[in-house]
């Protein structure tokens, strides 16, 4: 019998990414996914992004160690990196690897599972620790030598439209934000991996992919500069666009002042109405670049800004969104995280910001309450001057129907409208009343009525809105799947 896993993600996109990585290693090596409750290794990938994250973490190790108590609990991610200490006196937990060392957690998965000659020779197989009451492993530093899970295939699988993580780690010192101690500074993935993984996603099917980093905007200004290949993100998707047949692609979050001439020009050349790829083939629904912007705000107010160690000012973000609708048109979706409660945020700070979000037209908000994180400036700030939780929830109540308004009349706008979409996996409960789940090329999450199959590029028009902001549609045309479709058009 083949030895069994279970991952459980926390956290952002690229950890996300990460934990997918983690397990199609696993899976390629002759390991199956399993329930937590019965798997022989539970990876638990961790954020701690907040407090309550860290919480979440813990009480989910403890979870898996009262419910499966043969388990081997690996604790990985950012948590594991920041505290490693907590997360190895836990019960249960047989090994620690923080993201310094988190290309190395699939060998350490494998080698604490049973009947290990199953599973592909050409892994190093690390000593399991020899039982449950053995001393954790623990492996995290801050060399961030082993950090990259580069050579994790990417396919259309579990998830349709899956991320690939291009860059890691960040070099900015946000005061808030821990992610510089738990991540290393800014490195990118080499364009010619990227390529490698794109040409085996397409030749897989893959029809979307989200590029994806802790901070994706800084990708490639690391690498060596005396060669001929792309040092910019702008640059290195016009390779991928010139050199493969992916239908397309999504970037994920960009910091406001990333958002550079040449970003906002590939936006305006393959989004918006460019025409799809090939020309004239039957993908000739909307760009090759989805129409779909995530921009982190974090506050509205200049003095807030300037005490978070931000590099932008309202007026500089405001600039940004204007750039980015003329270059994509006014189908784009924009996105935004804002932070509610940072030290010292007084009720005229919170009002700017409030003001400014409303005079955006923002898709969608992604609204977090402040969380001190040790080791931070704002950790000091938050000791001397910290915004009392009641005031906290009383703002993000305040927010969060503001992003609810924004949510209804972007989604509302598109009602009549046609637009490019892909096919979901649907839930079960979904998909027994006939409909499916699609996602359009600009964000939208919407419900066909209809029966299809996940990874199915089409163009859909929108008919309705439901109380939950969900878009109702009917599919007008269907992408027939090409299995002999070409799929290298360059140096794949
Ligand atoms: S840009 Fe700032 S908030 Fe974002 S990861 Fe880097 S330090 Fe953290």
């Amino acid at each position: 019998m083949a030895p069994t896993f279970h991952i459980e993600n926390f956290g952002c996109r690229a950890a996300r990414a990460d934990g997918e990585a983690i397990a199609a290693i696993l899976r390629n090596s002759g390991a199956t996914e399993h329930s937590p409750t019965e798997a022989d290794v539970v990876i638990v990938n961790t954020c701690s992004v907040t407090g309550e994250a860290d919480r979440e973490a813990r009480a989910y190790i403890r979870r898996t160690h009262r419910t499966n108590p043969a388990a081997r609990i690996i604790a990985t991610g950012c948590y594991a990196q920041r505290a490693p200490g907590e997360l190895a006196e836990l019960p249960g937990v047989s090994a620690v690897i923080g993201n310094s060392h988190k290309a190395l957690a699939p060998k350490v998965a494998i080698g604490l599972m049973p009947f290990r000659s199953t599973v592909a020779d050409n892994l190093i197989q690390i000593q399991a620790a020899s039982a449950a009451a053995a001393a954790p492993q623990v492996l995290a530093d801050d060399t961030f030598a082993h950090s990259f899970l580069e050579e994790a295939p990417i396919t259309p699988g579990a998830q349709t439209r899956p991320n690939l993580k291009i860059q890691e780690g960040c070099s900015n010192r946000c005061s808030f934000c821990v992610i510089p101690q738990t991540r290393g500074h800014s490195r990118s993935l080499s364009s010619s991996a990227i390529l490698a993984h794109i040409c085996s996603f397409v030749a897989a099917g893959g029809n979307e992919l989200v590029l994806s980093g802790i901070n994706l905007g800084r990708w490639g200004r690391d690498l060596d500069r005396s060669g001929s290949e792309p040092r910019s993100l702008a640059a290195l998707v016009r390779v991928l666009f010139d050199q493969t047949v992916l239908p397309r692609l999504r970037l994920s979050s960009i910091e406001p002042m990333d958002w550079d001439s040449d970003l906002i020009a590939l936006v305006r050349d393959f989004a918006g109405n460019h025409p799809g790829f090939p020309p004239t083939g039957p993908r000739r629904w909307g760009g090759r670049l989805a129409r779909h912007a995530h921009l982190p705000l974090q506050s509205g107010s200049d003095s807030v800004l300037r005490r978070m160690h931000r590099r932008y000012r309202p007026w500089h973000y405001a600039e940004k969104v204007a750039e980015l609708l003329r270059a994509a048109g006014p189908a784009l979706t924009l996105g935004a995280d804002v932070m509610v409660g940072f030290p010292g945020e007084t009720d005229r700070e919170f009002h700017e910001s409030y003001d400014f979000i409303r005079s955006l037209p923002f898709g969608y908000l992604h609204l977090f309450p402040f969380s001190p994180r040790p080791g931070t400036r704002a950790w000091h700030l938050h000791a001397e001057n910290p915004v009392p939780t009641s005031v906290v929830n009383e703002r993000i109540t305040a927010l969060r129907a503001l992003g609810s308004d924004k949510i209804h009349a972007h989604r509302s706008r598109f009602i009549g409208s046609e637009l490019p979409a892909i096919t979901l996996h649907t839930p079960a409960a979904l998909a027994a009343s006939g409909r499916t789940s699609a996602l359009t090329d600009n964000f939208l999450p919407v419900e066909l009525a209809c029966s299809l199959p996940a990874n199915q590029l089409l163009q859909i028009r929108i008919t309705a809105i439901a109380p939950d902001h969900t878009l109702l549609a009917t599919p007008v045309q269907i992408d027939q799947f090409e299995p002999s479709r070409p799929v290298l058009v360059g140096a794949c």
